[in-house]
């Protein structure tokens, strides 16, 4: 049988959506080119944006036209699915199974449903609770998630995080060691350590409490010796940012000397209004004692403008706060009332015109910043892991340094996989050229 995943969202979508594929595989079934010929396809939904939900809605409609020219099997899974539950099929008839974030341990059911024809999966009565499931690896990639969390109790008031995905859960460190372990096998030679807020990483055990210094070390401990040679962390909130969390990464060059810091916003009372919980001059006092301890360490974060109530001297803060950091790339959004949030009522919204203008303004910051640091980059020495064959030219191999900076170089296939050495010789947009990769001892 065959099947075929739409996956919308964060990375934990794709990580979750992995983690999917692989129970199907395990269980002998087929990926399918598209939607249109597969015998079961899952949309594996978000929520953040009510764009987001609308595009789903849309696919909806379309394989609900689609299951009147042929049968198959649509299922729902995601944060949609979580925040709307069995009314869901109300909303779209098509829908065979709804499977919200808490309650994909059905899904081998659902298999067991379809494989023998189809009918009801008998949910049972308890109320399902998040369990985290393995990696799945594509042939040939050597980047992996490691899911440690899932869900956030910070309640920004823009976000509609904590009501689909619920209060935090951290994993047993005993099932993290396994994953590394098993990714370690498999060849994987860098993992990002995933949840929605990472620094509030929390196990209660017999050994005592780890929290997530204690989790990065015990990380960095076992992967000595294997494969896996770069570790990243996503999301990090600033205000959960641990001073031993700066201390271990600086202490260990696994870490990559990268990391995505969240901002949001440069004005205190927009910060206050977004229940971010810092303030601008602790979230710069943090991005300084970072620096101070990893100089050489890049930042990345997310802009959202536009928020309710933000005036053009909120958003100039945002701009002075941006060249304060200059960050070397950024997610730039403006803000979209989402139903179901505490900022969804909230008075003074920005006119869209005018989001749109300071969301430009933003862009274009952005832009220069990232332009003048890749800029200021070329003639330094990195070190790069080697992804793929250019789409380009088959004779030029995709690679990345730890601060996510694309690389094309010369180079044979066998060489993918490895770590090696060059120099940052032009740049293309916002890509790199090298004239010369060298493989680092050991690859
Ligand atoms: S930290 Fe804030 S923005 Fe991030 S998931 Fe939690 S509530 Fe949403």
């Amino acid at each position: 049988m065959t099947y075929f995943f739409e996956t919308y969202g964060c990375q934990m979508n794709t990580a979750e959506s992995a983690a999917l594929d692989l129970v199907l595989r395990e269980r002998g079934w087929q990926a399918a080119r598209d939607g249109e010929t597969a015998d079961l396809v899952l949309i594996n939904t978000c929520s953040v944006r009510e764009t987001a939900e609308k595009r789903v809605m849309g696919r909806l409609a379309q394989y609900a036209a689609l299951k009147k020219k042929r049968p198959f099997t649509l299922v729902v899974a995601g944060c949609m699915a979580q925040r709307l539950g069995e009314g869901l099929k109300d909303k779209a008839g098509a829908v065979d199974y709804v499977m919200g974030t808490s309650s994909r341990s059905v899904f081998p059911l659902i298999l067991e449903a379809v494989e023998q024809g189809g009918g009801e999966v008998p949910l049972s009565g308890e109320r399902p609770v998040f369990a985290f499931s393995s990696s799945h690896l594509e042939e040939g990639q050597f980047r992996s998630f490691v899911p440690i969390m899932h869900g956030c109790d910070n309640f920004c008031s823009y976000c509609i995080v904590p009501y689909v995905r619920g209060r935090e859960i951290s994993r047993d460190p005993a099932s993290v060691k396994e994953e590394i372990r098993l990714l370690a096998g498999r060849g994987v030679r860098e993992i990002t350590l995933l949840g929605q807020n990472v620094n509030t990483y929390r196990w209660e055990g017999a050994g005592g409490v780890l929290d997530f210094p204690g989790l990065l070390e015990l990380v960095a401990r076992e992967i000595a010796g294997t494969p896996i040679r770069w570790v990243r962390f996503l999301s990090a909130n600033p205000k959960d940012f641990s001073p031993r969390t700066i201390a271990v990464m600086a202490e260990n060059p696994v870490f990559c000397r990268h990391l995505h810091l969240c901002v949001q916003h440069g004005s205190n009372r927009i910060l206050a209004a977004m229940n971010r919980r810092y303030t601008r001059e602790s979230y710069l006092d943090l991005v300084a004692e970072i620096r101070r301890a990893m100089p050489d360490l890049s930042f990345s974060t997310d802009i959202l403008v536009g928020f309710p109530g933000e005036t053009g001297a909120d958003l100039d803060e945002t701009l002075s706060l941006m060249e304060e950091v200059r960050f070397l790339y950024a997610y730039m959004y403006h803000y979209n009332p989402r139903e179901g949030t505490a900022a969804y009522s909230l008075p003074e919204r920005v006119p869209e015109t005018v989001k749109r203008e300071r969301l430009a303004r933003v862009i274009a910051l952005q832009k220069k910043h990232t332009r003048e640091l890749l800029e200021s980059r070329i003639g330094m020495r990195e070190t790069v892991l080697i992804e793929g064959i250019s789409r380009k030219n088959a004779d030029e191999l995709i690679t990345r340094t730890e601060k996510d900076e694309m690389v094309v170089a010369p180079g044979s296939p066998s060489m993918i996989g490895s770590f090696a050495g060059l120099t940052l010789s032009s740049l293309r947009g916002n890509t790199f050229r090298t004239k010369e990769l060298r493989l680092c001892p050991g690859g």
